[in-house]
């Protein structure tokens, strides 16, 4: 049995920006609010996994 937590199991690639971290606007280029700039978005594992380390901080 393997505990083993891949980054797959927490962030995906942003669906809004494609995981380009910008789109496009109008033709120029913004900071992609829905990732905000990150390219990536947690999965619902990646927020249960922060909300238990923020609360141990
Ligand atoms: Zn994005």
């Amino acid at each position: 049995m393997s505990n083993v937590i891949s980054t797959d199991d927490l962030e995906l690639s942003c669906p809004n920006c494609d995981g380009k971290k910008i789109i496009i606007v109008n033709g120029s280029e913004e900071k992609c609010q829905k990732c905000e700039g990150k390219g990536v978005i947690l999965t619902a594992l990646g927020q249960t996994l922060l909300h238990f380390i923020k609360k141990h901080m």
